[in-house]
């Protein structure tokens, strides 16, 4: 039911359209009785600070930002949670008494997807390939979970160093592919997407052994050609969709202060990504 006093959350994003985030918020507020509406809002980079001024003004809760605002949203705020400002990227807003709060819940997101996979990331050796936003965000959370080594392994050296830099000094670049046996193995690559590179393993994905815990940020397909073969292997493995639905989870905790109801959420997010 939407009323006079229903407050406005949103997704800014250029495109977004594709977005599931309206299922999975929408469904959680449904459930917690509590009177947000979540919507797209598609936002070109040239409109992003008319935008971001407008929504100020409107009384909105927040708002989700994805591709390609996460870090051209930073100036236009005027606080930033540690995770936020380590990352110097935000993927939601909180408006609080006027004010504009950044705050960057895809690490949190990734260690819970972990833990209700029953990993514990503390003290652990990790390898984490990919050195890009997702991995940036990844890395950060481990280090702050108490991982014992953070591995990066990145085409890009200069990018993997800036990545492995944010791990809280447990970070370092991985030289070569011989990553021995890592407690925890991520792809944070596109590698195994639908299209063309399905099929692909991320580097050093052909070395792992049955003791090591698999985690594919790519959510679609559900089962990538990484969580095939670490299955077969006999490794424990973590999908995408655990992030995308923790992520989004503690925004609906820091937009309500309120527990987010996990397993209606995981329902609408399921559902979304069958039809
Ligand atoms: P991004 O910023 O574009 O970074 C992509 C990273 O992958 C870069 O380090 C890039 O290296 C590397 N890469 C791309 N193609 C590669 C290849 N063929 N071989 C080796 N490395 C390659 O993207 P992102 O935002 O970090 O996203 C990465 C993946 O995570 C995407 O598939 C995205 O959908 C997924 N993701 C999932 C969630 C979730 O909630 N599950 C959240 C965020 C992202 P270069 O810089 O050298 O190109």
């Amino acid at each position: 039911m939407i009323s006079g006093s229903t407050r406005l959350a949103g997704l800014v994003g250029y495109p977004a359209r594709y977005s599931l985030s309206p299922q999975l918020h929408n469904a959680a507020y449904d459930a917690m009785g509590i009177e947000i509406a979540y919507l797209v809002l598609p936002v070109e980079p040239d409109s992003l600070r008319a935008a971001i001024e407008g929504i100020r003004t409107v009384d909105a809760i927040g708002l989700s930002v994805t591709v390609p605002h996460k870090h051209a949203v930073v100036s236009l705020l005027d606080d930033l949670d540690p995770p936020a400002r380590q990352l110097d990227a935000v993927n939601c807003i909180h408006f609080v008494d006027g004010t504009a709060i950044g705050y960057n819940t895809d690490g949190d997101g990734f260690v819970r997807s972990l833990r209700e996979a029953n990993f514990e990331p503390n003290g652990a050796d990790c390898v984490v390939v990919g050195a890009g936003g997702a991995a940036r965000a990844v890395v950060e959370a481990l280090g702050r979970a108490g991982a014992a080594h953070v591995r990066v392994l990145a085409r890009n050296h200069d990018a993997a160093q800036r990545t492995a830099r944010l791990a809280q000094g447990r970070g370092v670049v991985v030289e070569n592919l011989d990553i021995g046996t890592p407690d925890l193995f991520v792809n944070a690559t596109p590698l195994g997407m639908d299209g063309e590179s399905l099929g692909t393993l991320p580097p050093a994905a052909d070395r792992l052994t049955d003791k090591t815990t698999v985690a594919d940020l790519v959510y679609s397909p559900l089962v990538t050609a990484l969580l095939a073969h670490a299955a077969q292997l006999g490794c424990t493995t973590v999908g995408g969709t655990g992030m995308l639905l923790h992520q989004a989870a503690e925004q609906v905790r820091i937009w309500t202060g309120a527990e987010p109801p996990i397993d209606v959420m995981r329902t609408a997010l399921e559902r979304a990504m069958r039809s």
